[in-house]
């Protein structure tokens, strides 16, 4: 809880409509609430009723969160009935644009209206800057990631390494950039490496020109995790930024952790009894984020090398029971012979309350933002699987800076459905998190940041007092132009 009054100050938060850019904006919600901030969250009707879920579970402070729905007529946008979310369609830039269209006018409207202090867009909103400036309220951009890929995102679209090697698979060190960072160019995102005038280009120039006229950046992470990135994105590339993370962990009784983004599809005290049930760092957990899906021949394997890696594990399969190739994906008596030593669930999982609990020694993880800091948060040594958007980037940082993490070895950023990966590399792996010196020491440096981690956002620590500078920072702004 702060100690000050920050009771003049309202933050509308706007987040991207995709699971990750919104959870972390509901945890966001409760962080301000907590410091005593009003916020209000403005997104479309299926979306609200997902935040008022994860924003009501906290009774203490969910009276200053308000949540603003928006009618979205999605069939005049193209949109099928009832689209409200990435989740419902495969992600495009076509929605995006269209959602944004949609939503301007009537986002004006509230800002107009409420005059909040400050509004918190998602990156992928690059108008609302100038939509915020016509009423005189500063813009904040959130990009959702970490300031190690923020900062090498930015060096890759100026130097522009990937041009100088004759093929997708040579290596090149991210020049200019801390750390003797090396990538191969088919782990680049697609959409760096063209120079075309494709939608996603014009986003991201679009993004660029706006967040220069913004008040600044805000950042789920914490300095101690990345001290010289965040540095260098400050100070090298000029950034005005803020962490204020890890954001996940404003969330600490079960029905705050299990109350994130959709409804779980399993029962939260059946899991914590299954994790109970097993020793302290015993329990693999595989899962890849919300969007990120793979091939049956794929999730096969990952069955296959779960089965022979013999560790306990809680496998998060996106699909559901009555799809039609259900049991494709799963080798001949799969379940029956995992019984009691493998979860699945299929759908969505209570990751965070997953996550925290001690039984699990692991997390095999696409590297989506979100998934990584909570694993950090929970002090987990980790498999990385990165498949797209900035997920290569997150990957470097998790094995090569922090030294936590083993990587899958996937060599292709791919939109959506990941590379694939044979069993025996899947089962040596995880493996090498869960068993031997190695895991041992690697456990310990997770162990070490996830201590970092609640020290950051505890009173004085680093996050914490970041949050009350940007508080400050908008207050004084405040009041010099009422002044
Ligand atoms: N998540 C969850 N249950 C699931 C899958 C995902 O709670 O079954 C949450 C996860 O905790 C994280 C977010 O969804 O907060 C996913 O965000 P991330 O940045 O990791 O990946 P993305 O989905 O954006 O690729």
């Amino acid at each position: 809880m702060g100690s000050e009054s920050h009771d003049s100050v309202h933050i509308f938060l706007f987040p991207f409509l995709a699971h990750g850019h919104m959870i972390p904006v509901s945890d966001m919600a409760k962080l301000f609430a907590s410091h005593g901030v009003r916020v209000t969250i403005v997104t479309t009707p299926l979306n609200a009723t997902r935040f008022t879920q994860s924003t009501q579970s906290r009774k203490s402070s969910s009276g200053l969160i308000q949540i603003k729905a928006i009618e979205l007529p999605s069939e005049e946008a193209g949109l099928p009935k009832g689209c409200e979310n990435v989740d419902t369609l495969p992600p495009s830039l076509d929605l995006v644009n269209n959602l944004a269209r949609l939503i301007q006018p009537q986002l004006e409207e509230l800002l107009k209206e409420f005059k909040p202090t400050c509004l918190v867009a998602d990156m992928f909103y690059p108008w609302a800057t100038e939509a915020a400036a016509k009423f005189g309220i500063p813009r904040l951009v959130f990009h959702g990631t970490c300031f190690f890929s923020l900062c090498a995102s930015e060096v890759m679209r100026l130097h522009k390494p990937f041009k100088n090697v004759s093929s997708e698979t040579e290596s090149f060190v991210i020049p200019y950039f801390p750390g003797e960072i090396e990538l191969t160019s088919s782990q680049v995102p697609a959409f760096v490496k063209t120079n075309d005038s494709s939608g996603m280009n014009q986003l991201m120039k679009a993004r660029k020109e706006s967040e220069l006229k913004s008040y600044g950046v805000i950042v789920n992470s914490f300095y101690e995790l990345e001290p010289v990135y965040a540095d260098y994105y400050r100070n090298e590339l000029g950034k005005k930024a803020w962490h204020i993370g890890p954001v996940s962990l404003c969330n600490r009784e079960i029905e705050e952790k299990s109350n994130r983004g959709k409804e779980a599809t399993v029962d939260k005290h059946e899991c914590l009894k299954w994790l109970d049930s097993k020793k302290a760092d015993s329990v693999v957990y595989v899962c890849f984020g919300s969007v990120a899906n793979f091939h049956s021949t794929q999730l096969k394997e990952i069955a296959m090398a779960l089965e022979a890696a013999g560790q306990d594990f809680i496998w998060v399969v996106r699909r559901g029971k009555d799809e039609e190739d259900q049991d494709e994906w799963l080798p001949e008596g799969f379940e029956e012979r995992m019984e009691g030593k493998g979860l699945i669930i299929r759908g969505w999982a209570p990751q965070v309350l997953i996550l925290d609990h001690p039984s699990i020694g692991g997390f095999v993880t696409h590297c989506g933002w979100n998934s990584t800091m909570e694993g950090i948060s929970a002090g987990l040594p980790m498999v990385t699987w990165p498949v797209s958007a900035e997920q290569f980037y997150n990957e470097k940082l998790v094995t090569k800076v922090l030294k936590i993490g083993v990587s899958v070895g996937t060599q292709k950023w791919i939109m959506i459905f990941g590379d694939s990966v044979k069993k025996e590399t899947i089962v040596k792996v995880v493996s090498e998190i869960m068993v031997g010196e190695e895991a041992e020491l690697r456990r310990s440096k997770a162990r070490e940041l996830g201590k970092q981690a609640r020290r950051a956002v505890e009173v004085g620590g680093s996050s914490y007092q970041d949050f009350n500078n940007l508080i400050q920072g908008l207050k004084n702004l405040k009041s010099q132009q009422l002044g």
